[in-house]
């Protein structure tokens, strides 16, 4: 699919940007992206300042790292600082767990990552209040009042509902209320929170960012000094810091990531299309279908609606016959990758879905190959 293209300053496209990203000046016979820098403290003579210091605080390949996605998730815009995390998690905890305080009031997605139940049992015996609300129809507007933090995650992650960003971020900000935007399922090229008027953008690096299913990797990006200090300093107590050989992995993958968030997009799409002529397919969600209740607010704060499209079995053996039934798609959890995954999302208890609740993440596979594959295992499963 095309992106509509929001930026009207002649400023380099996404492909461009993807592929540079974080490059370092050339240097005549280095090379383009410096390897990774195995190193637990750097030499260090004298007083102990300057950017190198320890591996826990710093390293020239998440510097690198850093620099890109922060060129991606806010490109052109000053004072934005990107720390990199050893997993999404990582990335989450430290930006709720720095900015909060016994006696605050946070709000949460009530149909978050399924992490999240387990973050709110951890705030809550810290002292701080916690009320959720869904992601559709701005929910979490109804519950904003006198809050110090809202988490907005658009589209949720397994059930696809889009909030209003802008919508959100005004009525917070007018109460001097935070807000934190996972853009996990969006990616960077999808969405980009900072624009948006978001304080922080969170994302796990895990899924399409990097999209190999070969490492985990998280990230906040901030515009505040202040809320950014306390993040960096999190990062440092808690030591939830990346390897070097994991972020290098990421920076190099994200030379692809247009590729990629295009190819996969493109058959998120394609799947739905197919699924939507289906009568045993209830509760289809992408927020690419014109017709997906998301579909509206998402055009208008996402340049590209991301690979997972969610739908329901009538039963959960139905559902299992189906996944078994695949053979380009992988039955496995995660999402984002260039191999297509489906998984049966009931058999983690976290998620408040049906039985035959289907999430599928569109890999980069010839899109009549992927769709054909879903038929013929639609098909395969209806009788055994
Ligand atoms: C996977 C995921 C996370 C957690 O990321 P990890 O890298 O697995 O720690 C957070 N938010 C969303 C929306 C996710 O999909």
């Amino acid at each position: 699919m095309t992106a509509p293209d929001f930026d009207t300053s002649g400023a380099p496209g996404d492909g461009t940007r993807a592929v540079r990203a974080g490059l370092p000046e050339p240097v005549k016979y280095e090379p383009t992206l410096p390897g990774p820098v195995f190193a637990a403290h750097y030499h260090l003579p004298g007083e102990p300042t300057g950017p190198y210091t320890y591996g826990r605080d710093e390293n020239p390949t998440w510097t690198r790292l850093e620099q890109a996605i922060g060129e991606l998730e806010a490109p052109g815009r000053d004072g934005v600082e990107t720390l990199a995390f050893a997993s999404g998690m990582a990335a989450i905890s430290a930006v709720l767990f720095s900015q909060l305080r016994a006696g605050d009031i946070a709000v949460l997605p009530a149909d978050g990552y399924q992490v999240l139940p387990l973050v709110r049992e951890q705030l809550t015996a810290y002292g701080i209040e916690v009320r959720t609300a869904p992601t559709g129809a701005d929910a979490q507007l109804g519950v904003l009042d006198g809050a110090k933090l809202l988490w907005i995650e658009t589209p949720s992650n397994p059930g696809l509902d889009v909030c209003d960003v802008r919508r959100l971020v005004a009525a917070a900000h007018a109460q001097g209320t935070l807000v934190a935007v996972d853009n996990t399922l969006a990616t960077p090229l999808g969405q980009r929170p900072l624009d948006l008027g978001a304080d922080f953008s969170v994302a796990s690096g895990t899924k399409m960012l990097t999209g190999h299913g070969d490492l985990l990797l998280g990230y906040v990006v901030g515009r505040n000094a202040g809320p950014m200090a306390a993040v960096r300093r999190w990062r440092k107590i808690v030591g939830a810091v990346p390897g070097p050989m994991e972020a290098w992995l990421a920076h190099r993958s994200l030379a692809t990531l247009q590729l990629r968030a295009d190819r996969q997009t493109a058959n998120a799409l394609a799947v739905a299309e197919a699924l939507r002529g289906r009568s045993e397919v209830s509760g289809l969600r992408y927020p690419g279908l014109p017709e997906d209740p998301s579909h509206e607010i998402a055009a208008r704060q996402m340049r590209r609606f991301g690979c997972v499209v969610s739908f329901t079995l009538p039963t959960r053996a139905r559902a299992d016959r189906f996944l078994e039934a695949l053979r380009i798609v992988d039955d496995a959890t995660s999402f984002g990758g260039v191999r297509s995954t489906a998984e049966r999302r009931g058999r983690w208890g976290g998620d408040a879905v049906p039985e035959g609740f289907v999430r599928l993440s569109a890999g980069a596979e010839d899109p009549e190959d992927l769709v054909a594959d879903v038929l013929r295992a639609l098909d395969e499963s209806a009788t055994l």
